[in-house]
């Protein structure tokens, strides 16, 4: 596999208290970038914020806010901890420079510069970047949906997890699994039911309408939904709409005796995460209101603290 040119465009800030530098970085950058400049290291955070770069070019040596402690701010956050940073400096000394990589830096560059040597590195900088980009959103997405995978519902669940316990609100979560599938692919073969699966979890992410909501495809024919901040009421909501929407799929292929709809068996749960308690507990509590669900019929939601479960629509 060979990887794009992902090297240009974007937008670099440069951070420097003298014009002179700011000058010629602008001028040996602009016709590949987008170049911003602060020329201080408060005014160098506020455009972070602002104006987010994709690289940053950092004097070091700046009055009050110097470029070690922009660096410092940017590596404590996780908003900012990726920007590669590249220290553009007049400090020539080789501890110098380790305490510019030490505190995360990804090059150090000793003025006076020549403008080529700095362009040649945003560009590999940039580059690599982009490339672990890539990476990281494959490794979090599943290649047939296109939606979440299980890596990414499982970081997702942990963090989500961690922060309603801190909130003291609820997470709640459904697995979904789609019914009596096998039949759907034997009577139509592995392709159709490839096709189908899309189909599903394209349905399922226009039934989510939060930023924080996720849906995972969770493996084979399972998906997993989770709802940060939600009601176990609001959950059942979003699992009748589920239900809903997934029959009114069209996934017929010929006049077979398979159903011309798909119908979704759903267990939800919901609770507000306790310190002593794991995450994986959510996941076990809706799997058995999942088999719940599965036994009593298919085609319904089932949930905690009920007798008997709903048969939806
Ligand atoms: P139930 O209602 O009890 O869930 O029955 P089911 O047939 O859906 O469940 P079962 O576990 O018996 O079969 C799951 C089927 O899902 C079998 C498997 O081939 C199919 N499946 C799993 N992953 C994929 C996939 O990526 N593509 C296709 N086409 N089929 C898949
Ligand atoms: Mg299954
Ligand atoms: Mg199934």
């Amino acid at each position: 596999m060979s990887w794009p040119d992902l090297g240009d465009g974007g937008r670099i800030l440069v951070v420097d208290d003298a014009l002179d530098n700011i000058r010629m970085l602008h001028a040996a950058l602009k016709d590949d970038y987008e170049v911003i400049f602060a020329r201080s290291g408060a005014e160098a955070l506020r455009l972070v914020q602002e104006q987010p770069p994709e690289l940053i070019l950092l004097d070091a040596m700046m009055p009050e806010l110097d470029g070690f402690g922009v660096c410092a701010v940017l590596k404590s956050s996780s908003l900012t901890r990726d920007i590669p940073l590249i220290f553009v400096t007049a400090l020539n000394q080789p501890e110098d420079e380790q305490r510019a990589l030490e505190a995360g830096a990804v090059d150090f560059i000793t003025k006076p510069f020549h403008a080529a040597v700095i362009v040649a590195r945003v560009k590999t900088h940039l580059t690599l970047k982009r490339q672990s980009d890539v990476l990281r959103q494959l490794s979090l997405t599943d290649s047939l949906t296109g939606i979440a995978n299980r890596r990414c519902f499982d970081q997702a669940l942990e963090r989500e997890w961690r922060r309603c316990e801190r909130l003291g609100t609820p997470l709640a979560l459904m697995m979904i699994d789609v019914d009596c599938f096998k039949a759907y692919n034997d009577r139509y073969g592995h392709q159709a039911g490839d096709d189908c699966l899309k189909t599903v979890a394209d349905c399922l992410a226009h039934c989510l309408h939060r930023p924080s909501d996720l849906v995972a495809r969770y493996g084979g024919e399972e998906f997993a939904v989770l709802l940060p901040e939600q009601e176990l009421e609001g959950a059942l909501v979003i699992a009748r709409r589920m239900i809903d929407e997934a029959r009114g799929l069209n996934i017929a292929h010929d006049s077979s005796p398979v159903a011309p709809y798909v119908t979704l068996s759903i267990g939800a749960t919901a609770a507000v995460p306790r310190r002593d308690t794991l995450p994986g507990k959510l996941v076990l509590d809706a799997d058995k209101e999942l088999y719940q669900a599965k036994s009593a019929g298919r085609d319904r939601v089932h949930w905690p603290a009920v007798s008997t479960a709903e048969t939806a629509v």
